[in-house]
């Protein structure tokens, strides 16, 4: 696998090392550093299918996946020829084109909560427009999150809690106002009886609950059975906005996402990731009611230059088109499924505690001899140390996961059975070594 790099920066370690001259870090994205794991990142020069090939030719399995989008596995030749067939008809209008109407009606075929659908350009600013929209409908300030979630970096959202339960929110990045942060709450994941207790206080004054129906940015933890009611539950007894944070979920656990895995319909979903193709997209929608508050028919203002890219829309709307044919959820949760056990086994060979959670297409590993993980205590419980051990030696053998503790994982359609051996192959020399 030769690479195709004719310039200087032959190895990824000299890549870095020039990066770092002129990028903050060297990174466009913190993560990508490498900091979690330590070491050097690996600079990718392309993908195909289940596998990303780096700047010195290396090959690895993907089960990153740029984070989820690549649903379909990486260049997938009908998207990439949607990519090229609307690129060469001009880059960006900034006006309407037919191909977003068919995206969103496209989103509302296989997410019927999303009556109406405004497009923007990353999870961040769907998100941070949500919270825009449902503070603006309600006329509330007060938002509630969830310790470990992540929903991007809109000043209300880097937030963490206080010292104790149910104080002000404190602000989890220099930068972000305090004044601002105090009104953001954040309640421990799948914890039931904190949602109840906070809703009694503060109900009348909570603007919108938002969180992720799996939780996949604290490694993946799944939610209890009752906690997304509980959210439901509570947000309707208050007139507060459910906002699902469908930005990892949306097309990866379910073709309808979180909400119809679980069966609870929120106010408003955002989306991104999956419905970019791998492009920079992501989307908001939801109820009309509340979707009418968005200008240019109600007062809630948000715009984007770029929203609704035609190219962006081409990526996702082929992906959309391509993940909806029957049967490919079950396929996906299958080889998602046939990744853990196999990683288990591998590890129960070898006498490592370890164990794994998994929804539909994304997964997390856990270096621990607890059988179940729901919370974001019992994620950080977990050693961490031994995951470093064991990231390192499988991307030595050519296996690519999420440089982080603390990331979930993601399989593609194109991960094949091939692909899979590889990786177990890897794992059980791995699990050996660590
Ligand atoms: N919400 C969730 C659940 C996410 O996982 C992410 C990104 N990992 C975001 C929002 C932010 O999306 P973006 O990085 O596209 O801004």
């Amino acid at each position: 696998f030769p690479s195709h790099n004719t310039d200087t920066m032959t190895t990824s370690a000299e890549s870095f090392s020039q990066a770092q001259n002129y990028i903050p870090g060297g990174v466009n994205s913190p993560v990508r550093a490498f900091k979690g794991v330590g070491g050097t990142p690996i600079f990718f020069e392309r993908a195909a299918g289940p596998h990303v090939y780096d700047v010195e030719g290396k090959r690895y399995v993907d089960y990153v996946g740029s984070w989820g989008p690549m649903v379909l596995g990486h260049a997938h030749p009908e998207v990439i020829r949607a990519v090229q067939e609307t690129a060469a008809k001009g880059l960006s209008f900034g006006a309407p084109t037919q191909i977003e109407t068919a995206m969103a009606r496209k989103i509302f075929e296989l997410v019927p909560s999303m009556a109406l659908v405004r497009m923007v350009s990353s999870g961040t600013e769907a998100t941070m427009s949500a919270i825009r929209l449902a503070r603006g409908y309600t006329g509330q300030d007060k938002i509630v999150k969830f310790e470990g979630c992540y929903h991007g970096h809109s000043d209300s959202l880097l937030v963490k809690a206080g010292s104790g339960a149910l104080t002000l929110g404190v602000p989890s990045s220099p930068g972000v106002p305090a004044s601002l942060a105090e009104h953001t709450l954040t309640l421990p994941y799948n914890n039931i009886a904190a949602v109840r207790d906070c809703f009694d206080r503060l109900g009348d004054h909570i603007a919108c609950v938002i969180v992720e129906p799996v939780a996949g940015n604290m490694n993946c933890v799944p939610p209890i059975p009752g906690f997304l009611q509980a959210l439901r539950e509570e947000c309707d007894k208050h007139d507060a906005v459910l906002i699902f944070d469908e930005v990892m979920t949306g097309f990866r656990v379910a073709l309808g996402g979180a909400q119809a895995l679980y069966g609870v319909t929120p106010d408003l979903t955002t989306l991104g990731k999956v419905i970019g193709g791998g492009m920079p997209v992501g989307a908001f929608g939801g109820k009309r009611a509340v979707m009418e508050k968005l200008a240019p028919l109600g007062p809630v203002y948000q715009a984007g230059t770029l929203s609704g890219n035609p190219v962006a829309m081409a990526a996702g709307l082929k992906t959309l088109e391509l993940i909806s044919v029957p049967g490919f959820y079950d396929q996906l949760a299958d080889t998602c499924r046939r990744l853990c056990e196999g990683l288990e086994a591998c590890a129960a060979a070898a006498g490592v505690p370890f164990t794994t959670t998994r929804v539909g297409g994304m997964f997390g590993l856990y270096f621990t001899d607890q059988a179940e993980i729901t919370s974001f205590d019992e994620v950080l419980a977990c050693d961490a140390e031994r995951f470093k051990a064991f990231f390192h030696a499988m991307l030595e053998e050519g296996v690519y996961l999420a440089p982080s503790a603390y990331e979930a994982g993601f399989v593609s359609a194109a991960h094949d059975e091939a692909a899979l051996e590889y990786t177990f192959h890897a794992a059980e020399k791995a699990f050996r070594r660590i």
